[in-house]
């Protein structure tokens, strides 16, 4: 191996807003047969609107005040799109906020312990979920549910859509002879909608930080070269456990810091040139 094709080839990559951090992502970009793709923030834009609110008690301004005080703090993409419909509103102040990774937050506000999150997080919680609340997710949002720890209080529908150039990043990637796999927590129903305008078939969905690393480390025991690319707190020790980790650039502070190659432009199509880039080196190499 001579250090200066590498040299050559990192210092081509940052010309294409590729940061590599770390050595060991070239050759595993260019040994990779699969592309586990987290979804909210990586494949999509990271913007989602509040499409529905379903108040169950308090009125829907009140619903969407709760859930705004909750997330003023998060980094989540979610977080915005609640934030951004509550514009204008007096928000509450909310008191011991926690992030629960891939599940929602809790934090006490007006004296009560609120939680906002996935559906798994009411069910570890045994909040019952009416119908209609579930029915959310078979439109293929992303339902949040927003609960005192007993009761539902309010339902909201989110939709991120996916970033413009994903359909053609995937058939690219698809072309290269990678498989993708959608690796997520949200909801399975909209996950596998996102999955099917991109052309992702294997979906994994609902699955919580811990899984994410399990899941990876189930591809490697197949013999499978891995390469992980997200931008969550949730994703950090996924992106380590890879064997090699892309970072979303636009992505969290820890994610960023777990990655091993920054895609600093967030153009998906980054992640082509990096493998495109990494087998030229590696030929160059050997
Ligand atoms: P992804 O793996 O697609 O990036 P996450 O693991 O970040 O998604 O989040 C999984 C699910 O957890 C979300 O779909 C949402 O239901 C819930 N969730 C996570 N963080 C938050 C938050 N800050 N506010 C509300 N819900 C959240
Ligand atoms: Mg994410």
């Amino acid at each position: 191996a001579t250090p200066a094709a590498i040299a050559v080839a990192t210092g081509r990559a940052a010309g294409m807003g590729l940061l590599f951090r770390k050595g060991r992502a070239l050759e595993a970009l260019a040994r990779a047969d699969t592309l586990v793709l987290d979804k909210t923030g990586t494949l999509t834009l990271g913007h989602p609107a509040l499409t529905e609110v379903l108040p169950f008690g308090p009125g829907e301004e009140e619903a969407l005040r709760l859930a705004a005080a909750l997330e003023r703090g998060s980094e989540h993409p979610i977080a915005k799109a609640l934030l951004e419909a509550a514009r204008g509103l007096p928000l509450p102040e909310a008191a011991g906020v926690r992030a629960r990774p891939g599940e929602g937050v809790e934090g006490v506000v007006e004296g009560r312990r609120l939680y906002l999150g996935s559906q798994a997080l009411m069910e570890r919680l045994g909040v019952p979920l009416p119908r209609e609340a579930q029915e959310l997710s078979q439109k293929g949002y992303t339902p949040l549910y927003l609960a005192d720890g007993e009761r539902l209080l309010a339902a909201f529908g989110v939709f991120d859509p996916p970033r413009p150039e994903a359909p053609g990043v995937v058939a690219a990637l698809k072309a290269l002879g990678l498989k993708p796999v959608l690796l997520t927590g949200d909801h399975p129903v909209p996950a596998r909608r996102v999955a099917e305008a991109l052309g992702i078939e294997e979906v994994l969905a609902g699955v919580r930080p811990e899984g994410k690393v399990e899941a990876i480390r189930r591809l490697q025991a197949e013999g499978r070269q891995v390469v992980f690319v997200g931008d969550g707190i949730n994703d950090a020790a996924a992106l380590a456990q890879a064997d090699a980790g892309v970072a979303v650039g636009t992505g969290t502070d820890i994610a960023i810091e777990a990655g091993d190659v920054i895609l600093l432009s967030p153009n998906l199509f980054g992640l082509v040139n990096a493998i495109l880039l990494s087998r030229r080196a590696l030929r160059t190499i050997y």
